[in-house]
């Protein structure tokens, strides 16, 4: 594969014993991911995995009211040693003025650095039109919920410089569905969550342009009925694409897989849902999120007191969603992928964003060169970064290809290879 200016340049099938070190060999026969499968020692690149909810990393929270431009960047960087070259930042319930706060530094920040800007197709504001119920408004501040309103939007995209490219809301709040059709008309991905919705509002917000469940599974009733829920629906109607949050705590594997299995390959969407406290030690923490939270030892994130049951955000990277998601859920590689890279990408290119998201997320001459290079360790079970380009550029410390393997690496290929199973331990 050639990479110019920026660009993936050219692809060409690999050719055994062939070792250019200047850029990698990219094997687009053996496109393997299914074939090297969940326990192969193989080396995968992939083309531009995209976290479409990010609320903070590496001790940087987005929501906290002190965001620097700095901070920014920060976060972009530790993503980019992770494998990620593209993360929408999410911005959460709160005070309007610290919501446009944090979407001017972030509108700044893209502004004084162009690879800033491409590695932040948009940004992401989950709230504060949600369920105001106990359980659905999840870890969301009661305090700062409120009606939809399309003219609190208008100041978010003044102050984020047009960048405010999805939104979180709940579909059964008074003026909801007016709000989609605004929003939707104005190029804003309109996502369902944090949710009491019926059957029909969620019909009708997906016939008013809803495109998205926000971490489906989650930010509902601890207790649903078995027939009559949101999930179903949701689920079933193939207008709305759907994220999932693959960190091994939000949702049960087997629940998981069947979940992506209903809503299909080509529409499932794996998130982090990232917090601040990402990397921390275990113990009890204040955030901006929803106040007390506790880290258990196993990496679950939850409210204070509610004894773990009540999930305040994830300390997953998406590249640690993606390890889980093939190791333990049982994705075949190359599913796993797409769902972290082509599919997220699509549901961006559906709104305002399309120019900056068309050709990303995909191994094609033309695409940027957002290129991650993962090797799958088969005894942890978790896959790791050796390489990274954004935009062309190595961002990764050390020499760009330093773990390549003797056979090349493997080429995860969205959507072109034969094993399209999701998940299930039986292979
Ligand atoms: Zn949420």
């Amino acid at each position: 594969m050639g990479v110019t200016d920026g660009v993936i340049s050219s692809i060409a099938p690999t050719r055994p014993g062939t070792d250019d070190s200047g850029t990698e060999d990219s094997g687009t026969e053996d496109s393997g991911t299914g074939e090297t499968g969940a326990g192969g020692t193989g080396m995968w690149l992939v083309p531009g995995l995209l976290d479409l909810q990010v609320n903070g990393y590496a001790g940087v929270d987005f929501n906290d009211g002190h965001l620097e431009a700095a901070g920014v960047g920060q976060v972009v960087h530790a993503e980019w040693q992770l494998g990620a070259p593209a993360i929408c930042p999410t911005l959460i319930t709160g005070p309007e003025e610290r919501i446009l706060d944090a979407l001017a530094v972030i509108a700044a920040a893209r502004r004084s650095d162009p690879m800033l800007r491409h590695a932040i197709p948009c940004v992401h504001v989950e709230g504060p039109h949600l369920s105001t119920e106990e359980g659905p408004r999840g870890a969301h501040d009661p305090a700062f919920l409120r009606p939809p309103d399309i003219n609190e939007l208008a100041r978010w995209q003044r102050a984020a410089e047009g960048a405010v490219g999805i939104v979180t809301i709940a579909p059964e709040l008074p003026g909801a569905l007016d709000y989609i059709k605004a929003a939707v008309a104005q190029g804003v991905v309109v996502s369902l969550g944090h949710s009491a919705a019926t059957r029909e509002q969620i019909t009708a917000a997906a016939d008013a342009g809803a495109a998205l469940s926000t971490h489906l599974g989650n930010g509902c009733a601890l207790l649903l009925p078995r027939h009559d829920n949101q999930l179903w629906p949701q689920l079933a109607d193939d207008r709305l694409a759907a994220g999932f949050i693959a960190d091994g705590h939000h949702l049960p594997a087997d629940m998981f897989v069947a979940m992506t299995r209903a809503k299909g390959v080509d529409r499932s969407v794996l998130i982090s849902d990232s917090v601040a406290l990402a990397g921390s030690p275990p113990g009890r923490y204040r955030t901006a999120v929803g106040g007390a939270v506790e880290l258990s030892p196993s990496q679950r994130l939850s409210l204070a007191g509610s004894e773990g049951k009540l999930l305040a955000g994830s300390v997953s990277s998406l590249t640690q969603c993606l390890s889980w998601a093939i190791d333990i859920a049982g994705l075949a590689p190359v599913v796993a992928f797409q769902m972290a890279t082509a599919n997220p990408w699509r549901v961006l290119a559906g709104g305002a964003m399309a120019a900056e998201a068309l050709g990303r997320g995909a191994l094609r001459i033309g695409a940027p060169a957002d290129l991650s290079l993962f090797q799958h360790d088969p005894r942890s079970g978790w896959i790791e970064a050796r390489a990274v380009l954004v935009a062309g550029v190595p961002v990764l410390a050390g020499h760009p290809y330093a773990g390549k393997g003797p056979e090349g690496p493997h080429v995860a290929k969205p959507g072109v290879t034969a094993d399209r199973s999701i998940g299930g331990r039986s292979k």
